[in-house]
């Protein structure tokens, strides 16, 4: 029996691929490709497409004997969610009802979701409890919302298990070199310090330095991807272990300042380079911090990767051998250009 990864080219996706196969699960991968990487992958069965099309899902859901599914498949930049809202809910809400139907259409009843604390909005305390009010600021946080909802719903009816698992920070790469984080565009703030550490931007912009925090810029809870990886692993054996459908924060309950983290990057690499401090980005709470209390205590998760210079090392490691990303030469508007 196989676990079918939708999205297991994107960063994140490729490295729970990777953690599945190093535990001998036979993985399927579905994936249009949009931004994921075909070297991303370190193996099982590949399927170009979209979810959006049955067509293609039935016979990915034929031609395998899927048992669970894990469904990381979606668009995810805050920013272009609120110019483009339509394509956020074609992609990430239509995309799964065209999942779920698959799935129960097949009777595969298990199903590991992505989500994200941008479901919270503004949070109304720090550290973030999975029950705490969620009211997102933008149409991603909604887009991933309306689906956790579907997810209760389509359990209702149809008995669909699922983990949904809300992802705080996410950074670092896979130890074994071959696989890490290459966006393009890079919007998130680790890989654009250290391109600039790289000489591949002219500075780093902070967004905001008049929060009302420690040094004035915002507060995120980073955690390492290979973490994560580890926690969808321990999600499908708890739904094939007869374990109860649940809704768990991913984060370390650790928060660090968008400066601390520039210094992070500087000390890691060993780099100076220039700052500049913007307006605040449309959308960014002040501080995000989870608390991962329920994870730890229900599926034994804990992070062990947990410290931020360890994570930057991570980043590093893969930025600094692999300059381009996958790519081998410069090549887009970005790995060419300075841009600032
Ligand atoms: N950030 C920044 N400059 C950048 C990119 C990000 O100051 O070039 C800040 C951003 O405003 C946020 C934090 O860094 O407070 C983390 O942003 P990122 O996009 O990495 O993740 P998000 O929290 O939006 O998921």
């Amino acid at each position: 029996m196989a676990v079918l990864v939708c999205g297991g080219t994107g960063y994140i996706g490729s490295h729970v691929v990777a953690a599945l196969i190093e535990q001998h699960e036979e993985v399927v991968i579905i994936d249009r490709m949009a931004t994921g990487r075909e070297k991303a992958v370190l193996g099982g069965k590949l399927y170009l497409g979209d979810l959006n099309d049955p067509k293609i899902l039935d016979t990915v859901f034929k031609e395998n004997e899927i048992e669970a599914v894990i469904h990381l498949a979606a668009s995810s930049l805050v920013g272009e969610s609120m110019t483009q809202p339509l394509a956020y809910y074609r992609n990430n809400v239509e995309g799964t009802l065209r999942l779920l139907e698959a799935m129960h259409k097949h009777r595969v009843d298990k199903i590991v979701f992505s989500s994200t604390a941008a479901v919270y909005g503004d949070p109304e305390r720090i550290p973030i409890r999975e029950a705490d009010r969620k009211m997102p600021r933008n149409t991603y946080g909604e887009t991933k919302l309306a689906v956790e909802r579907m997810l209760h719903w389509a359990e209702q009816a149809h008995g669909i298990k699922y983990v949904i698992l809300r992802y705080f920070n996410v950074a670092g790469a896979h130890d074994n070199g071959l696989i890490g984080e290459d966006h393009d565009p890079e919007t998130h703030l680790i890989p654009l310090a250290i391109q600039a550490a790289l000489e591949q931007r002219e500075s780093m912009i902070i967004y905001g330095a008049d929060y009302s925090t420690k040094d004035g810029t915002c507060v995120r809870d980073y955690i390492h991807v290979m973490d994560v990886a580890e926690a969808h692993l321990l999600a499908v054996n708890s739904l094939r272990n007869g374990g109860k459908s649940a809704v768990y924060n991913l984060g370390n309950s650790e928060g660090y300042t968008v400066k601390e983290v520039i210094e992070a990057v500087k000390k890691v690499t060993g780099r100076e380079f220039p700052i500049q401090i913007a307006p605040r980005r449309q959308g960014d709470p002040a501080v995000l911090i989870a608390s991962p209390d329920l994870i730890m205590e229900e599926l034994n998760w804990y992070p062990k990767r947990g410290s931020l210079e360890k994570m930057v090392e991570s980043a590093w490691e893969w930025h600094r051998t692999h300059p381009y990303g996958y790519a081998e030469s410069k090549q887009g508007p970005w790995r060419g250009e300075l841009l600032s």
